[in-house]
Parts: C-alpha cells; sequence; structure tokens
C-alpha cells in the first residue's frame, strides 16, 4: 500500500511555515536585535559637520548604543571605507551606502554588503554627475581616513543632482545586489512625495524611510503611498549630537544586507520595527 506523504495535505504557506520551523529547531537560528541608524553623513558630504570624521562617528555611535550604521554621504562613497576601518575591532557593524540624488531631484539611499559594490555604484554616480564643488557656497568635502587624517578634497558637485533617472538609480542598486530605500519621505524638500506627488508604483523600492520629525503612524495616515512599504527611521545626522535621534529596530541572524533584506518585509521571522 502506498503511503500518502505527510504534507500532501497542507497548503503551500503551512508547508513553508513547517520548512522554517525545521530550520529553526534543526540548525536553531538565534534572532538578535540590532539597534540601526542608516542614514549617516560624513565630513564628505558638503552640508555635514566637519566633526564628523570616521572616528567621532563610531564613537558617537556606540555611545547611543548603535550595532548598525549606515554611511550614506551625497552621491559617494569615498569615506565609507574609513568608517569601517575606524571601527574595526568595536562591536559595531558600518554599512556601505550612498545617497543618491535623481534627475527628479529625488534622494535614495542604497546599502550594499562590501564596499567594493558601494564604489561600482559609486562609478556609475559619478558617471552621471555633472558639476564642480564651489566650497565657499557649498561647503568643504572632505576625504578622511580611519585615523582622521585628511587625505583630500572631493571636487566634484556631490550636492547636486545626477541625471539618472529614479528607475535607473533602483535597477542600478538591485543589479549591484543592493538595498534601495527613499530617503525622507516626509520631508517639503528631495523626498519622492515632494518631488513627484506620489511613488510610482512599477518602482521597486525595498522600503522608505521618514525622518525623525514625524511618527511613523502619523506618517502612514499623512502619506498614505507608503503603506505598502516596508519603514524605517533614521536621523539623516549632519552633526555628531544627531546620530542614533531615532533608530530602527532590526531582528536578524547576522548584521548583513542579506538579512536586512529579509527583516524589512519581515520575511523568514526576521522583522523590523520602528
Ligand atoms: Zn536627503
Ligand atoms: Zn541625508
Amino acid at each position: 500500500m502506498r503511503h500518502t506523504p505527510w504534507y500532501a495535505a497542507m497548503t503551500k504557506d503551512e508547508v513553508e511555515h513547517s520548512r522554517i520551523t525545521f530550520y529553526f529547531v534543526v540548525y536553531g537560528v538565534n534572532l538578535k536585535l540590532f539597534n540601526a541608524d542608516m542614514h549617516i553623513h560624513t565630513c564628505l558630504s558638503p552640508c555635514g559637520d566637519w566633526g564628523m570624521s570616521p572616528k567621532i562617528i563610531i564613537e558617537k555611535s556606540l555611545e547611543k548604543k548603535l550595532d548598525i550604521i549606515g554611511i550614506c554621504d551625497h552621491n559617494s562613497a569615498e569615506n565609507v571605507e574609513a568608517v569601517i576601518k575606524a571601527g574595526y575591532g568595536k562591536d559595531i557593524r558600518v554599512v556601505p551606502g550612498m545617497e543618491i540624488c535623481s534627475k527628479e531631484e529625488v534622494h535614495i539611499l542604497s546599502f550594499f554588503e562590501t564596499t567594493k559594490q558601494a564604489l561600482l555604484m559609486q562609478e556609475y554616480v559619478y558617471d552621471n554627475l555633472p558639476g564642480k564643488n564651489s566650497p565657499e557656497r557649498f561647503g568643504y568635502q572632505i576625504v578622511a581616513d580611519e585615523n582622521d587624517e585628511v587625505s583630500g578634497e572631493n571636487e566634484r558637485l556631490l550636492i547636486g543632482a545626477t541625471t539618472l533617472k529614479l528607475k535607473e538609480i533602483v535597477d542600478k542598486i538591485h543589479f549591484l545586489n543592493g538595498i534601495c530605500i527613499a530617503a525622507h519621505v516626509d520631508r517639503p524638500a528631495f523626498g519622492i512625495i515632494s518631488q513627484l506627488g506620489f511613488i510610482p508604483p512599477d518602482l521597486p523600492l525595498d522600503g522608505v524611510e521618514i525622518s525623525w520629525r514625524i511618527n511613523p503612524s502619523e506618517a502612514i495616515k499623512q502619506i498614505s503611498d507608503i503603506k505598502k512599504f516596508p519603514l524605517i527611521v533614521s536621523s539623516d545626522a549632519h552633526f555628531p549630537d544627531d546620530i542614533g535621534k531615532v533608530i530602527t529596530r532590526f531582528f536578524l541572524a547576522e548584521p548583513t544586507i542579506d538579512e536586512i533584506r529579509l527583516a524589512l518585509p519581515d520575511k523568514n521571522e526576521r522583522r523590523t520595527e520602528v
């Protein structure tokens, strides 16, 4: 007599759920809480304070008990590696990122597992970023090393907009296996809502960010377009004291981009809380 397999009567979702349960019981994946501030500028951003040096960013982040920080300068990732190195041996994960300005003047946050991926994104951005910075007008753009020594100045117009369409930026981030989040959607300038008035339904964002100025339930009430997206909150710190002003709580097995990618839509037991 042929036996009917035990899972034959289960729905697809039930099979998936028991698969995950099995995985957790057998492999013992422990999820941990990681306090994250994913949007921090350095002294490379013309609007960033000179005090936003790699060592000070790490110091302040540890003081605020952050476990994950995202380094997101305007249209550049040149200080990412210095902050990563400044954090060596400390209990903190520094995520390579960038805040990219699209042709429509929408700010998009990108996050990558490695600096190499972030620098490939930077290459794409630089190829499409016109203009030269005027330090007196917009501010200095300091490239620093992990010991807070100045190693140079970036002469590009980092505060400017790229000639890239929003969709082109999102696609490139995904092509490089990164995560893509619309920045400060509640703000009156350089947010997707302020610039376009809505979120294009075919734009495959991984999430949206709200600023510290609004609480999440109020944001969802006011901006109905963001309802269907995972939400993060970040400080968008330009000054050391603003680091960790608000935090996103990630429940992950480890602080990697792959784990955050699961946590944003609350998949495989991972989750995100704001
Ligand atoms: Zn911005
Ligand atoms: Zn920013």
